[in-house]
């Protein structure tokens, strides 16, 4: 299966071709003809799946098809953070560079000057967050009655983020005869419920169910001190030569320590959490990307969804308390068929995260036990069966 196999039209093929894309990943493969017949959608996928394009592609293709297209906007993709409103919109200039079809981004946290501007300019496709969409539909700079396609995004995220209302107030303003692409990476009763509501005899497209996408990455468990963190971290991004480290903490207030350390120690590092503000989350994203720093600290919320090609590690710093956020977190790195490394410390007081991680993946993570800031193995959570070693550079695992 090949993209030429999907129809598309020629300015999309040359797009897509020219991001080096060949084959389509399996919701796009299954989603893309579906949205293509005027179809409403139900996904269950996350970030890292090739969701975005599979959404995009048809979304550009059908409007560029229209022969007398009407003015105002006709496509809204809704998403709950700005990290991901501003990922979805580069998508849509990227697949739709050979296209004539305008589009924007418009999120909180920064003047609005420049959003309501190149809304004033004319828009066929818009990507928001939901609050700033509702303050400027209020300040009547946004009209959706020329609505064609509606895409909630990360529906089951805005749950967590409590923007639920919010986006039930968007939904109140949008035309009855729409089509409706619904995306969730999980489907909780009240993520059903909405989508019940908004969907019209929907097909139903699910994919690779999130604790399959652990597999292609390389992982593995330290168990240390919860002081000795800091400098187990800065151990292994230095033994390692690690390039580029997402590092998750638990608390905003814990990754402003992280990158205080690692920074004193010589590692250019910045955290990404939501004490800080937007222009500085931009920055900090945009030279994590660019290669000049090597760790970015995030919580997350901040973090959730970030799109980095050539991210090669990522360290759960502290153990998430939701099991599923492990997968969410290890699947930032590996993505579309890339190698990635998930390194995890386990401190004394997190070995119940540690079981219920395990559980959901089904196995056992890969424990490497000659560190040098280990713990009294009588403080370990239980009798664990040596993992095989793998191929690592570490020369504490090598070999021994
Ligand atoms: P997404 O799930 O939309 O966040 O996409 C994850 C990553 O996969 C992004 O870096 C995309 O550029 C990349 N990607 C999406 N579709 C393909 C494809 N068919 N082939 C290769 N890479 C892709």
């Amino acid at each position: 299966m090949t993209f030429k196999d999907l129809n598309l039209i020629e300015p999309i093929l040359k797009a897509v071709t020219a991001e080096g894309y060949t084959t389509p990943t399996p919701i796009q493969h299954r989603s893309i003809p579906l949205v293509l017949e005027k179809r409403d959608l139900l996904g269950c996928a996350q970030t890292g799946t090739g969701k975005t394009a599979a959404f995009a592609i048809p979304i550009l293709q059908l409007l560029s098809n229209q022969k007398q297209p009407k003015r105002g906007i006709k496509v809204l993709i809704l998403t709950p953070t700005r990290e991901l409103a501003i990922q979805i919109d580069e998508s849509i200039a990227t697949y739709g560079k050979f296209t004539h079809i305008s589009h924007t981004v418009i999120f909180g946290g920064v003047s609005q000057l420049h959003q309501t501007n190149a809304l004033k300019r004319g828009i066929d496709i818009l990507t928001a967050t939901p609050g700033r969409l509702l303050d400027l539909m209020n300040q009547g700079y946004i009209n959706l009655n020329t609505l064609e396609i509606f895409v909630l995004d990360e529906a089951d995220r805005m749950l967590d983020m409590g923007f639920i209302h919010d986006v039930k107030r968007v939904i109140s303003h949008l035309p009855e005869k729409r089509q409706t692409l619904f995306f969730s990476a999980t489907m909780p009763p009240e993520i059903l419920k909405l989508a019940s509501m908004l969907l019209t005899n929907p097909a139903k497209v699910e994919v690779t169910p999130p604790t399959s996408t652990v597999d292609k990455i390389d992982q593995s468990l330290y168990h240390t001190n919860k002081n000795d963190k800091p400098e187990l971290l800065l151990h292994l991004i230095k033994e390692q030569k690690i390039q580029s480290a997402l590092v998750f903490t638990r608390t905003k207030h814990g990754a402003d320590k992280v990158v205080k350390f690692l920074t004193k120690s010589g590692v250019k590092s910045a955290a990404i959490h939501g004490n800080k503000s937007q222009n500085a989350r931009q920055n900090a994203l945009n030279d994590f990307k660019n290669g000049k720093l090597t760790a970015l600290v995030a919580t997350d919320i901040a973090a959730r969804g970030i799109d980095i090609d050539e991210l090669s590690h990522v360290f759960n710093f502290d153990l998430p308390e939701v099991p599923e956020t492990y997968i969410h977190r290890i699947g930032r790195t590996g993505r579309a068929g890339k190698e990635g490394v998930a390194i995890a410390f386990c401190d004394l007081e997190q070995h119940t995260e540690l079981r219920d991680i395990e559980k959901l993946i089904g196995k056992r993570i890969p424990l490497i036990d000659k560190h040098p800031f280990p713990v009294p193995e009588g403080a370990r959570p239980e009798k664990r069966p040596p993992a095989k070693p793998q191929q690592r550079t570490s020369r504490y695992s090598r070999g021994r």
